[in-house]
């Protein structure tokens, strides 16, 4: 019997792989890989480390680790069961002490260091230096110089910590699936767009219930509170999303992730203390572009300060409108998108509903391939036939567009767009394969796996997007050519391998701005019916909404970056406990927020990116990130959205570069100068 996992070289056969599979493969895995490695460094060690004799056949067995892990993670995540979270879950620790024995590996790190002192490191290529130098830089954060008594401490925080991340997760959305409501009565939802109604109708009944189910998937969550004038179901289903897995709400307790929290802040600042950092945020900081600690607060509060004002006005002017047109005493949390919405329908009389019908799925991805094509040369082939994990998947190949070798395979890549059950929330790119060139010589190429949460077809229609999805999609698209594109051939730094988290964010940022394009629309939207194009007032309408409340969202995001990195930076000085980690947030939301959400609101237990994620403090990284590609794409402001010199340089520079190069070089290669804010100010609509 041959298991899945263990077959490389192809695209993953998802529908044999079972839950059985993945511990016996992971097994296998290790234990080949540890045997290699003492082959490998006996070797290096006789004769010199060398790119053939060293660097090649280590990055060969990390990617065959990669290579059986990645369709595991992701099935995990787009097709969840208790069986498969079981196995999968079995598998981190035995993941998380294999990473902690490689990054404390004595002989290891000497071959690291040895290709790094010898006389060849000069004529190593750019990729192949960065490697090296990424190397030991990750040796030293985790803990090479540490005595073994630390070192010990060291990995067992880390297995630690991957148990706690998971629960983490795994808490939010089983909080988030023990709720639902069943509504009888269609007269309960006035307001809710028909699009909605359907979706929850088809919801009870692939239940065998009669009437509407509503849950807290996120389109239908965004629906109630966004349009539904029943103030107490906006109220209750307010109140169960933003209590998910804390010690408030409908389901208090349950899944409370406050002691995890408290338990993983405290050993990502023992963490920081063993590698001698005064906190985790001098820590995260260590490997992104951004220097240190006082420039992190000082580019969120100079963003805060330039954002205040515009974002009082915003509620101000929303308060006035709440009181003048529908006689509301005062505006609760689970009132202001909904009055949002109404006061955006009397400015620019839009919504993102009205838009739906012009934004068919189809037309939108087919717009989305034109713009890429136009912009870095390449085309794209759906593939009919192929192994799947759900019938929604969609496959693509990625082919090359220039006269040089046209039609020639670059990438492939897997589509999910489709909310359902098991399947996480949220839109993200992952990869499946990375670009990498084998010690045969071979080239293999990247995969990758783009995800979103949209509602699927319903009543006979295509799936229909709202503009927010659309810039969603584009968004997660552009993560995905950042790492197909990639012209790098060591897996280390190639597509977004070794790219610094707060440079992560621009050639996704950057693609979103396509979506804004009076000249780029039309490419990827027709009415679903007769195909005709948005009308120009719709267009106008919907152009001159974008930055509807641009400064309250500014804030809002300041604000959970600010929490972040305060959190993480000032733990000792906090002393933290349950009850500290929300002061913490009420005294960010002072400083910046002009929404005070009401005092049973536990966002923090479902802030997955910091607590889950990669970006503990690093969620500043959105922010950061928006700059870099604002002002990347106010070169193309200058020169035309589709101007093809400025379209190569983006490619050449930063997609096709990956993490082989600081970014900050990158960044500067393709702009001749270093980034600033103006771009994102003007194009958030708060330059004076
Ligand atoms: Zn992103």
């Amino acid at each position: 019997m041959s298991n899945p996992l263990l077959v490389f070289g192809q695209l993953p056969a998802f529908s044999s792989i079972l839950p059985e599979h993945i511990e016996p493969a992971l097994d296998q895995i290790l234990s080949d890989n540890r045997a290699q490695l003492i082959d490998i460094l006996a070797v290096a060690g006789s004769e010199g480390a060398t790119v053939a004799n060293f660097l090649q056949p280590y990055a060969e067995m990390e990617d065959k680790l990669e290579q059986m892990w990645s369709p595991v993670s992701h099935l995990n995540a787009v097709a969840n069961s208790d069986v498969l979270r079981d196995a999968y879950n079995a598998c981190l620790p035995k993941l998380s002490e294999y990473s902690t024995e490689l990054g404390q590996h004595r002989e290891l790190f000497d071959a690291f260091s040895s290709l790094k002192t010898s006389g060849q490191f000069v004529s190593l290529n750019d990729a192949q230096q960065k490697v090296v130098d990424n190397a030991l830089r990750d040796f030293t954060l985790s803990g090479i110089d540490l005595a073994p008594e630390k070192q010990q401490r060291f990995g067992d925080i880390k297995k630690r910590l991957s148990e706690l991340s998971s629960k983490y997760s795994e808490n939010v959305l089983d909080a988030s699936q023990a709720w639902s409501k069943c509504v009888e009565h269609e007269s309960e939802l006035v307001g809710l767009p028909a699009s909605s109604l359907a979706a929850a109708k088809q919801a009870a009944e692939a239940k065998e219930l009669e009437g509407y189910l509503l849950t807290l998937d996120i389109p239908c969550y965004i629906a109630v509170v966004t349009y539904c004038e029943n103030r107490a179901l906006r109220q209750e289903m307010y109140t169960a999303y933003t209590t998910r897995a804390s010690e408030q709400g409908p389901n208090a307790g349950e899944w409370d992730n406050s002691p995890l929290m408290v338990e993983i802040l405290a050993l990502k600042d023992e963490i920081a203390q063993l590698l001698n950092f005064n906190n985790y945020a001098e820590r995260s900081i260590a490997t992104k572009m951004t220097t240190d600690t006082d420039q992190v607060f000082s580019f969120l509060n100079n963003l805060a300060s330039k954002s205040l004002p515009a974002a009082r006005n915003e509620l101000f002017e929303l308060q006035e409108f709440a009181q003048n047109n529908y006689k509301t005493d005062t505006l609760y949390a689970w009132d202001i998108a909904f009055y949002s919405e109404k006061l955006k329908q009397e400015k620019y009389a839009i919504s993102q509903e009205e838009l739906r019908p012009w934004f068919p799925y189809n037309k939108v991805l087919e717009g989305m391939f034109a713009v890429a094509s136009r912009l870095f040369d390449v085309s794209f082939e759906e593939v009919s036939d192929f192994d799947t994990w759900h019938t929604d998947v969609r496959l693509f190949h990625v082919l090359s567009n220039d006269s040089e070798n046209q039609g020639e395979k670059i990438a492939t890549f897997y589509l999910d767009v489709y909310a359902r059950e098991h399947k996480r929330g949220g839109a993200w790119m992952a990869d499946c394969k990375v670009r990498r060139r084998t010690s045969s010589g071979e080239l293999q190429l990247p995969v990758a796996f783009l995800t979103c949460n949209f509602n699927g077809p319903v009543d006979g229609k295509p799936a229909l997007l709202t503009h927010n999805e659309v810039t969603t999609l584009f968004h997660e698209f552009g993560h995905g050519l950042h790492h197909m594109l990639t012209q790098v051939e060591e897996s280390a730094v190639s597509g977004i391998n070794g790219v610094a988290w707060d440079a992560v964010e621009l050639p996704s940022q950057f693609m979103e701005n396509w979506c804004w394009e009076k000249d780029a629309i039309p490419m990827m939207s027709g009415h679903y019916e007769t195909g005709e194009g948005l009308p120009d007032d719709m267009l106008d309408k919907m152009l001159a909404a974008k930055n509807f409340q641009s400064a309250m969202q500014m804030v809002r995001q300041l604000e959970f970056s600010l929490f972040d990195f305060s959190i993480h930076c000032y733990y000792q000085q906090h002393q933290i406990d349950k009850v500290s980690i929300h002061h913490v947030l009420d005294d960010i939301r002072e400083q910046v927020a002009v929404i005070t959400p009401p005092e049973f609101n536990r966002f923090e237990c479902s802030f997955s990116h910091i607590f889950a994620g990669g970006y503990a403090a690093g969620y500043y990284s959105y922010k950061w990130a928006e700059v870099l590609s604002a002002d990347a794409f106010s070169l193309f402001e200058e020169n035309g959205i589709f101007d093809k010199t400025s379209g190569d340089a983006f490619k050449q520079n930063i997609l096709e570069k990956g993490g082989s190069k600081e970014p900050m070089e990158l960044f500067v290669a393709f702009r001749g100068r270093e980034p600033n804010v103006d771009a994102l100010l003007r194009h958030s609509g708060l330059t004076a």
